[in-house]
């Protein structure tokens, strides 16, 4: 099979990972990797982009470097078939930003709806900053460095892939066909398109305390589930209950599989099952939630383990990042040249110009 693709995704290092970057992002990726079918595979932890909103906790971002790169270990990414990196590292991601920029109008960011919501979750109001404001075109610039044809990423990316898709259509358009115009893969499943946090809100973050991670306890993960934002009108067990909006619900639909019946809940044949009795009334919360706390148990008792293998030997994690940031920053300045060539700031590379200005000057 011809292998062409090449894939890239990031995380920003604001909190270790939850189950919403698993079903989102996390998952997809381990079985891109698996498949085989792509050329090159990058996965970063986007340090300089948390920068943009933590400029004062950089104690944070930095503690939280390590926690995503032991999540990405033990999710299953492979640093022998994917180059794990650090973005700060990689100083070419700037220059490319710094020559995207006069690509993008003010406007253009301001109408960019993950840039309005997350400015408005973190209440900035006026006072933006200008890094985090422009971090559509900083997240543009990672794309296109590694020449990405696929990003595996959430819902809320979509307008960012847009953003970085405008930018590499107006670079092509004005100074010739060279860089490549990237997709964004969204999980199948709807679920995971926008995993809610355990409160019910619309979106499961760091950011929100709304979580359930990766690394969690097995008590800490089931007092989560027990906790969690069912339909507020379904008060007794025989009343009627509502799936949609159903965060337990939804997390099925994100994590259940038909063989978990068979072994956590017999009496039912699937979900839709389970979900019409709910519908009907004479099923209590309490059991559906018992049924995901064995399904979530089930798939993050693995990780836990392989997360604590990893974690006895933390500068070998360091060594393989710094590995990774290496073949990131060559292939990078790759596109970096390139990118300077077409914008024609590549003055010393450019024999012709500077033998065609000579003769100009009648040297
Ligand atoms: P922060 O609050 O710091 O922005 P976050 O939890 O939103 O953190 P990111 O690092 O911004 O996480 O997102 C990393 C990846 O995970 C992105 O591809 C994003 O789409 C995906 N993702 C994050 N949260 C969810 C979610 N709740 N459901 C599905 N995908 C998600
Ligand atoms: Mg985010």
């Amino acid at each position: 099979m011809e292998k062409k693709r090449i894939i890239l995704t990031g995380d920003r290092p604001t909190g270790r990972l939850h189950i919403g970057h698993y079903v989102g992002s996390l998952r997809r990726r381990i079985e891109l990797q698996d498949a085989g079918d792509y050329s090159k595979m990058f996965v970063f932890i986007a340090d300089a982009q948390a920068l943009t909103d933590n400029i004062d906790n950089p104690e944070k971002v930095r503690q939280n470097v390590i926690e995503v790169a032991l999540d990405y270990l033990a999710c299953g990414l492979d640093p022998g078939r994917v180059t794990l990196f650090i973005q700060s590292q990689i100083p070419e991601l700037c220059e490319l930003s710094f020559y995207y920029m006069d690509l993008v109008t003010v406007s253009r960011l301001q109408r960019n709806p993950t840039v309005k919501t997350e400015i408005q979750m973190r209440n900035f109001e006026t006072s933006i900053p200008v890094g985090f404001f422009t971090y559509p075109i900083s997240q543009a610039a990672d794309i296109t460095a590694f020449k990405a044809t696929t990003v595996p990423a959430g819902e809320d990316q979509e307008p960012m892939l847009e953003q970085a898709r405008e930018i590499v259509r107006r670079f092509n358009y004005i100074y010739g066909e060279t860089l490549v115009e990237p997709e964004i893969l969204l999980p199948d499943n709807a679920a995971c398109l926008r995993l809610p946090g355990t409160d019910g809100k619309a979106k499961m973050s760091k950011s929100l305390g709304n979580s359930i991670y990766l690394a969690e306890t097995a008590d800490e993960v089931q007092k989560k589930i027990m906790n969690m934002y069912t339909d507020p009108g379904h008060l007794r067990v025989q009343d009627p209950g509502k799936i949609e909006g159903n965060t337990v619900f939804t997390y099925l639909d994100a994590f259940s599989r038909p063989e978990h019946f068979g072994r956590y809940l017999p009496e039912y044949v699937d979900l839709e099952e389970l979900k019409a009795h709910y519908r009907r009334g004479g099923l209590g919360d309490v059991k559906v939630k018992r049924f995901l706390n064995a399904i979530m148990q089930e798939t993050l008792e693995p990780i836990r383990e392989r997360r604590k293998e990893f974690s006895r030997d933390i500068p070998a994690i360091y060594e393989m990042l710094r590995k990774g940031c290496e073949v990131a920053q060559a292939a990078a300045a790759d596109t970096l040249d390139e990118v300077k060539r077409a914008m024609k700031i590549n003055y010393f590379d450019d024999k012709e110009l500077i033998e065609e200005q000579a003769k100009r000057f009648g040297n």
